[in-house]
C-alpha cells in the first residue's frame, strides 16, 4: 500500500485530501507543521510527500530543501497563489509537481498516482537482485539476511543500488560516498568493493551482484 505524507496546516483541506487518498486505497498520514513532518520523513519510508507551501513554522520550500538532503521522495507542492508557482518552478528544489488551490482532491490523487507509477523502477530491479534497502534506517538486507556493513560499505552499496545497471566510475563513487572523508585515494573504492563482495559472498556464494567494468568502474548486475 502506498504511503503518503500530507503536510498542510488548514484542517479543512487536509481532511479532504486525506479522505480522497484513503478512498483510493492509499495509506495517508497528516502533519500540521513542517518540523514534525521532517521528523516523520526521516524515521519512516513514504512514497510521496504532499507539502503545503504556506506552513506556519517552516515554509514548504525550506522543508523541501531540508528533505532533499536525505531523501529522493517525490514531492508535490500545494500552492495558494500564482506568485508561488514561479517560485516552485524557479527554485529547482527538486519538486516533482504542484497543484494550485483551490484544487479538486481527485485531481491531486491522480497526480499522486502518476508519481507512484514513475517511482519504483529502481526498487523492482533491486528486489530482483535480492537486495532490500531501508534508506531511512540505513540498513540493507540481502537474500533475506541483514548485512553488517561499515559506514562506507553501506554508502557504497546504497550508491550502486540507487541505479542498478548503471556503471559508476571510481570518481563518481568517491564523490557519492567519501564526500566528507579527508585524504582518500582511488584504491579506497576497490578496497571497499572487495570487503563488500566478501560479505555478499558469505550469504550467496555464486551470485556476485557487483560487476567490475575494467577501466570504467562498477555497477550492480541487473
Ligand atoms: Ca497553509
Amino acid at each position: 500500500m502506498a504511503r503518503i505524507l500530507v503536510v498542510e496546516d488548514e484542517m479543512g483541506i487536509a481532511d479532504a485530501v486525506l479522505y480522497a487518498l484513503r478512498a483510493d486505497g492509499m495509506a495517508a498520514e497528516h502533519c500540521l507543521r513542517g518540523e514534525p513532518a521532517l521528523a516523520r520523513l526521516r524515521e519512516d519510508a513514504f512514497d510521496v510527500a504532499i507539502l503545503d507551501v504556506g506552513l506556519p513554522d517552516l515554509d514548504g520550500f525550506a522543508l523541501c530543501r531540508r528533505l532533499r538532503a536525505f531523501s529522493d521522495i517525490p514531492v508535490i507542492f500545494l500552492t495558494a497563489r500564482a506568485g508561488e508557482i514561479d517560485r516552485v518552478l524557479g527554485l529547482e528544489l527538486g519538486a516533482d509537481d504542484y497543484v494550485v488551490k483551490p484544487f479538486s482532491p481527485r485531481e491531486l490523487v491522480a497526480r499522486v498516482r502518476a508519481r507512484l507509477r514513475r517511482a519504483p523502477v529502481a526498487a523492482v530491479a533491486v528486489a530482483a537482485q535480492g537486495f532490500e534497502h531501508d534508506a531511512a534506517g540505513q540498513r540493507i538486507r540481502y537474500a533475506g539476511y541483514g548485512l553488517a556493513l561499515t559506514r562506507y560499505e553501506y554508502l557504497l552499496l546504497a550508491a550502486l543500488l540507487s541505479r542498478p545497471g548503471a556503471i559508476r566510475s571510481r570518481e563518481q563513487l568517491m564523490d557519492a560516498v567519501w564526500r566528507d572523508a579527508p585524504d582518500t585515494v582511488d584504491r579506497t573504492v576497490d578496497t571497499h568493493v572487495k570487503t563488500l563482495r566478501a560479505k555478499l559472498r558469505a550469504i550467496a556464494p555464486d551470485a556476485d551482484p557487483i560487476q567490475t567494468h575494467r577501466g570504467l568502474g562498477y555497477s550492480l548486475r541487473t
